[in-house]
């Protein structure tokens, strides 16, 4: 979002470019610029996503430059301090890969799904919802808003598994997003074809955000029956081998999940080597079969996101909507447990509350421009820079 800032371009070795913001180098990848030495660039997610001219980028510089080391500092104090396990992953954090955080942006623009996904609220099953699917214009007009009013530069477009939306034609609307806005798109969309996903590549996407739900065969048949995990966890490997960027993960606190469960995911997310780890709690939504299940704790949740961050110290980690619904002070603590990452529902206010994967999603009932208000003062609490992560 309006969180990031140009870097220049240091050394550019075929596609892959060195950036520099400040005192510190990061590389990332660029498939959509041509690119010569010195050049000004926005990236996120690990990619180039614009080129700026130089007058453009040394003005936001100069404002950021003071504030730029005050940040490095206060994150360096507040990563000093404590000896739980949790601070011991964010000293982990700050050691291995600085004070970066980066805001993506969640566009939910369809909530009509073909499966029954036992956790749910969007699952086909529900007939107690109203179902709606963004038209290209909606859709474009909301990609617009978030990258030119608000400076979103990482967008993930998600959905119910809906094949009247995801198919061939999707490609083209794709392309017309790449070619008019400078983001990167993520697509969070189930389970497609290859193929259709290699056209998806093709027409300019170049993440995906698909988790593998839990690593327990088991739990898993009963959470998505008919389904198998070993099929899910094959895509997104062919998914990776693709090019896209992955952030995957688990649902944790599913019926009959146990500790070592929730231990072998971060393992399982391991082995799919993600450029993002994205584990949240089970939120219980109405009128689906896991509609009883208790929410897990939060601390656990927390301390899970610090195991993670123990286990692969460079890793990126998301602090999820669905922890952040479960407490709103969570976001804070679990950047300061390992965490290095937030997502912001850039969704239409008509929309935003249809797509009830469950109930009262965080922020569903506030305005986009008072949370990226809050993010903003909360990074800046933190002493969070907006450069992006890296690859
Ligand atoms: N159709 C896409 C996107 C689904 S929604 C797909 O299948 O990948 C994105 C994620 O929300 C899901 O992958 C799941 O991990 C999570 N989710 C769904 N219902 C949930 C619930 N009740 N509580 C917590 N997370 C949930």
């Amino acid at each position: 979002m309006c969180y990031s800032i140009p870097g220049k371009v240091v050394e550019i070795k075929n596609n892959i470019v060195s950036i520099e913001y400040f005192d510190s180098v990061k590389r990332a990848r660029n498939d959509f610029e041509k690119l010569e030495l010195g050049d000004y660039v926005y990236a996120q997610g690990g990619f180039v996503i614009s080129k700026i001219t130089a007058k453009e980028a040394l003005k936001i510089l100069e404002v950021w430059k003071e504030l730029f080391k005050e940040l490095d500092k206060q994150d360096l104090q507040l990563s000093q301090t404590g000896s739980t396990l949790t601070s011991k992953a964010n000293h982990i954090r700050h050691k291995t890969i600085g004070n970066s955080c980066c805001v993506h942006g969640i566009l939910e623009i369809s909530n009509f799904c073909r499966n029954n996904c036992h956790y749910c609220g969007i699952r086909k099953d529900n007939k107690s919802i109203e179902r709606y699917r963004m038209s290209d214009e909606k859709i474009l007009a909301s990609v617009d808003r978030a990258a030119n009013e608000f400076g979103f530069k990482a967008l993930v477009l998600q959905s119910g598994e809906d094949p009247d939306l995801i198919n061939d034609v999707f490609a083209d609307l794709i392309a017309t997003i790449r070619n008019r806005f400078p983001v990167l798109i993520f697509l969070s969309i189930g389970e497609f074809p290859l193929k259709l996903y290699q056209k998806f590549y093709k027409a300019g996407a170049r993440g995906v955000l698909l988790r593998f739900e839990t690593s327990n065969p088991n739990i898993y048949a009963k959470s998505r029956p008919g389904f198998k995990l070993e099929t899910r966890l094959k895509l997104i490997s062919e998914l990776k081998r693709i090019g896209y960027a992955l952030i995957t993960g688990s649902i944790l606190g599913l019926p009959d999940a146990s500790v070592e469960d929730h231990l072998n995911d971060i393992k399982c997310a391991l082995s799919l080597n993600p450029e993002m780890y994205s584990f949240g709690p089970l939120i219980p939504a109405p009128t689906t079969p896991f509609e009883n299940t208790k929410s897990p704790n939060p601390e656990m949740i927390i301390e899970h996101l610090a195991r993670t961050r123990m286990m692969k110290e460079d890793s990126n980690i998301v602090v999820t909507t669905a922890l952040e619904t479960l407490d709103p002070k969570a976001r804070k603590k679990a950047l300061l447990s390992g965490a290095n990452s937030l997502m912001l529902n850039v969704t239409p206010e008509k929309y935003k509350k249809l797509y009830s994967i469950y109930p009262k999603k965080y922020g569903y009932d506030k305005d986009l421009k008072i949370q990226i208000d809050e993010t903003i003062n909360l990074l800046h609490e933190l002493g969070r820079a907006p450069t992006d992560l890296s690859l």
